[in-house]
């Protein structure tokens, strides 16, 4: 038994260990971001502000928060985003996409129809190994994505064949993919689609179709989509694409988006878009829903490099940089169940997030046509937190 004063002395002694090294044990935070430019559009937040980590989670997002962490980032300077969510990737052909991808602050991506029935079990074991929320589409052509295209053969567009890939993977597979460019499927697009659209009805899955220089028209192909399908690589120029002879915008194309079709941006390497394109559409009001890099490992030296850089793209068409952290975070989080809690800083959520910085220069940026445009402003991948710890940044 302890008496009274044997008890006082205990408890100086416990408060003394406390002051000598008060980060050892029973700090307020985890991690603590500090002094960033928070932009969450998932609350409308635009404002500079501390950020509160504990058990993996955001637990406070205040100015000047007080109390200690284990680790403090200082984020002065910094933009400090939800974690970014890339909806077409094909960072799962890897294990190494899912880590490289992460150091851009990607902390949720889809494998967009790398895989088809017969490749997919491989995809599916890549993105099983990676550190962030890594899903798949099933490319609805068995052979997955193919050089030459995959999909001029329109029996390798089997159902049954795609079911079995999905039943296999119920844990990564979030929805199916089909290219219906006509250098991938020529007149098979629309059948390609239905199937699709048969392969994906049991499970309620969205189906991406990648668009661009289709052998249909739009007019042709929005019907057989519905409320939920993404239509990726939506400034793919040329013939049937969203504009008309005049550069208008497509009635039918507004009216899909009316009733919940998502329009993708999709960066990619060929023919997915041009700046007159992206021009003339945005000029009319017509930005994409969600931003996407449609990244591999090579993309570092290509057009796309980062999601940051295909996100600074738009900074360079005046779209506000909270709508472009938007497409980027809780949009494409709504496209996807796998998503649910992502895309916000909201207190209570994962705490996944993007530390970017937005650096003033003469950037020069590329689309898919090696046409250059320079833009005033560049995001930069700085530091990516995933579930609270700090991640590796790139070198
Ligand atoms: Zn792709």
């Amino acid at each position: 038994m302890m008496n009274r004063r044997q008890f006082c002395y205990a408890a100086a002694a416990g408060a003394a260990t406390l002051a000598r090294i008060p980060n050892a044990f029973a700090a307020t935070y985890d991690l603590l971001i500090k002094g960033g430019r928070v932009i969450d559009p998932s609350v409308g937040l635009d404002e500079i502000r501390d950020l509160g980590i504990s058990g993996g989670r955001i637990v406070a997002v205040e100015v000047n928060l007080a109390g200690d962490a284990t680790e403090t980032i200082d984020a002065r300077g910094k933009i400090i985003a939800p974690g970014l969510i890339d909806i077409h990737s094909h960072a799962g052909r890897t294990k190494e996409g899912p880590v490289m991808c992460l150091q851009d602050g990607v902390t949720g991506f889809v494998d967009s129809g790398s895989g088809g029935a017969d490749n997919m079990d491989q995809i599916a074991a890549n993105l099983r190994t990676a550190p962030q929320i890594g899903r798949a589409l099933v490319n609805i052509a068995h052979t997955g994505l193919a050089r030459g295209g995959e999909l001029h053969n329109i029996d390798r567009a089997n159902v049954s064949l795609a079911h079995g890939a999905i039943a296999r993977n119920r844990d990564v597979v979030v929805g199916v993919k089909a290219r219906l460019s006509a250098d991938v499927a020529g007149p098979n697009d629309l059948e390609a689609l239905r199937r699709a659209q048969e392969a994906a009805a049991p499970f309620k899955f969205p189906v991406m179709i990648h668009v661009g220089q289709n052998y249909s028209p739009m007019r042709a192909i929005l019907p057989l989509l519905k409320r939920g399908d993404i239509v990726t690589h939506l400034y793919a120029p040329g013939a049937n694409g969203i504009l008309d002879e005049k550069g208008s915008v497509l009635p039918e194309v507004t009216a899909a988006r009316r009733r919940g079709i998502m329009f993708d941006f999709g960066n990619g390497v060929n023919d997915h878009f041009d700046w007159a394109t992206v021009e003339r559409a945005s000029k009319q009001g017509f930005w994409p829903d969600t931003l996407s890099t449609d990244w591999n490992v090579m993309s570092r030296t290509t057009g796309v490099v980062d999601f940051p850089n295909v996100m600074s793209k738009f900074i360079m068409f005046g779209m506000p940089l909270s709508q472009i952290i938007a497409c980027a975070t809780v949009t494409a989080a709504r496209v996807f169940p796998a998503f649910d809690d992502r895309g916000t800083l909201n207190v209570g959520a994962p705490a996944d997030v993007a530390i970017m910085e937005l650096r003033e220069g003469s950037f020069e940026f590329v689309d898919n046509y090696k046409g250059t445009r320079s833009g005033r402003q560049r995001l930069f991948p700085i530091t990516t937190v995933l579930a609270g710890k700090r991640t590796t940044s790139r070198a």
